[in-house]
C-alpha cells in the first residue's frame, strides 16, 4: 500500500513496485495528487486505487505501508495548515494502527525540515534540528517531527517493524507544475520567458535529488533486515544557490528569461545539505543522477505539460 500514491514521489514508487511484480493499492484523497500522474496505471490488473483522506481510520489487508500522504510543498501545506498536522499526525496514527494490527512493515516519507533552520552543516542523521514550533512551516516540520515521534514509540512500545526516511529536495516529472517549488517554478518560468523569481538574494543553498534515486532509496531501506530503522538520510549531496540553480535552468532550456529577487518568505533554512553516510553504509545506497542530467530528463515533462495546456499557469 502506497499512502500519496497519486502524488509526485508517490506515483513513481507505484510504478516501480508494479515494475518489479508487486500488487499494489494507491491511497490518496488527491488534495495535492491527481489522477492523471497514475493514469497509465489505472488499467493495470495488480494496480488498485482508493480516495481516502487517511485522517480517517482504514481497514484493509496489506503486507507492506508506504506512509508518503502530506501535502510537501510551502503553498500547499500552508493553506490548510490544520489539516496539514493532521495527515502527519492523525494520518500516522492510523497507518501505525494499520501496520499494529496487520503485524507489518510500515515506511514513513519524514523531511529533511525536522533540521529545520540549520545550525549544523551538512546535516546527519543525530542533528535534533533547530525548528520554530509556531510559525507558516511548523505544521509541517512539527507535524513531520510528531510523526517520527510516532513511529519510534509504535516501534519501542508494540513493536512495529518501522523504516524512517528524512527526505532532502526533490524533483523530476510529475511535479506539480505550480506548487511554488523551486525546481518546478524555474523550469515553468524559464520556459515561458518570464523573469525567474529568486527569493532574497538567492545565496541560500539546497540539495536537490532526481526523482528516479530517491524511489531506488525508499525501496532498500523498505526492504532492508528489521534492525534498520533509521531515521535515515535520502538526498543528493550536490548542493547548489537558488542563483546558481537559476543559470542552470536558463542554460538548459536555452531561455531568454532574466532574474528578478522577491522577499524571502519566512523560517526560509538558509542552507541543507543532506550527511548520506549512514544511507551509504547500511543501504549501499547514493544518488547516480547529477543535477544536470536530472533536470534535462524533468525539462521535457515540463514542455508537455505546458504543450497539453493542463494545470499550466506559470508560478
Ligand atoms: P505531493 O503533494 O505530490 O504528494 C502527496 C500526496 O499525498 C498527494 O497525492 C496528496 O493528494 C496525498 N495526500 C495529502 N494528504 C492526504 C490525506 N490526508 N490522505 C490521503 N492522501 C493525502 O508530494 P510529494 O513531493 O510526492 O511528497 C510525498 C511525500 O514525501 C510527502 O510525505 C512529503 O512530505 C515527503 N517529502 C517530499 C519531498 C520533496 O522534495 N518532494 C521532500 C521531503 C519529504
Ligand atoms: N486503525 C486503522 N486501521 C487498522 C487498525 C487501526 O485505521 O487496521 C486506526 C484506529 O482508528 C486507531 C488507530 O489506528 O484509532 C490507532 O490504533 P491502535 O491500535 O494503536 O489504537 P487503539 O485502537 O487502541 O486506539
Ligand atoms: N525559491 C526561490 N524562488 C522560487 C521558489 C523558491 O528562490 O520561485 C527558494 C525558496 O525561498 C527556498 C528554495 O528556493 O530557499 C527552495 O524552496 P522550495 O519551496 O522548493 O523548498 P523548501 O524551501 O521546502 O526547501
Amino acid at each position: 500500500m502506497v499512502t500519496g500514491g497519486a502524488g509526485f514521489i508517490g506515483s513513481h514508487l507505484c510504478e516501480r513496485l508494479l515494475a518489479r511484480g508487486d500488487e499494489v493499492l494507491c491511497v490518496d484523497n488527491f488534495y495535492t495528487g491527481s489522477r492523471a500522474n497514475i493514469e497509465s496505471l489505472l488499467t493495470h490488473p495488480r494496480f488498485e486505487l482508493m480516495r481516502h483522506d487517511i485522517t480517517m481510520p482504514l481497514y484493509v489487508e496489506v503486507d507492506q505501508i508506504y506512509n508518503l500522504a502530506c501535502p510537501a510543498s510551502p503553498i500547499h501545506y500552508q493553506f490548510d495548515p490544520v489539516q496539514t498536522t493532521k495527515t502527519s499526525v492523525h494520518g500516522a496514527i492510523n497507518m501505525l494502527g494499520l501496520a499494529k494490527r496487520m503485524k507489518c512493515r510500515i515506511f514513513q516519507a519524514s523531511t529533511s525540515e525536522v533540521y529545520g533552520d540549520p545550525e549544523v552543516h551538512p546535516q546527519p542523521e543525530s542533528y535534533w534540528g533547530h525548528v520554530n514550533p509556531i510559525g507558516y512551516r511548523s505544521c509541517y516540520d512539527e507535524g513531520k517531527r510528531c510523526a517520527e515521534t510516532l513511529f519510534f514509540d509504535y516501534h519501542r512500545q508494540h513493536k512495529v517493524d518501522i523504516k524512517v526516511a528524512r527526505i532532502f529536495n526533490t524533483y523530476g516529472p510529475k511535479m506539480h507544475p505550480n506548487d511554488g517549488r523551486v525546481v518546478s517554478n524555474f523550469i515553468m518560468q524559464a520556459l515561458l520567458g518570464r523573469p525567474i523569481t529568486i527569493y532574497g538574494e538567492g545565496l541560500q543553498t539546497r540539495s536537490f535529488c532526481y526523482v528516479d534515486d530517491l524511489v531506488e532509496g525508499f525501496m532498500r531501506l523498505m526492504d532492508s533486515p528489521a534492525g534498520i530503522t533509521g531515521p535515515i538520510n535520502l538526498g543528493n549531496p550536490g548542493e547548489f544557490t537558488m542563483i546558481e540553480l537559476a543559470q542552470l535552468v536558463i542554460e538548459l532550456t536555452h531561455s531568454k528569461s532574466s532574474l528578478v529577487h522577491q522577499p524571502l518568505p519566512p523560517d526560509d533554512p538558509k542552507q541543507r545539505r543532506p550527511d548520506i553516510r549512514l544511507a551509504k553504509e547500511k543501504l549501499a545506497w547514493e544518488p547516480k543522477v547529477s543535477l544536470r542530467e536530472g533536470l534535462t530528463k524533468a525539462i521535457p515533462y515540463f514542455e508537455q505539460v505546458l504543450r497539453q495546456g493542463r494545470r499550466a499557469t506559470a508560478a
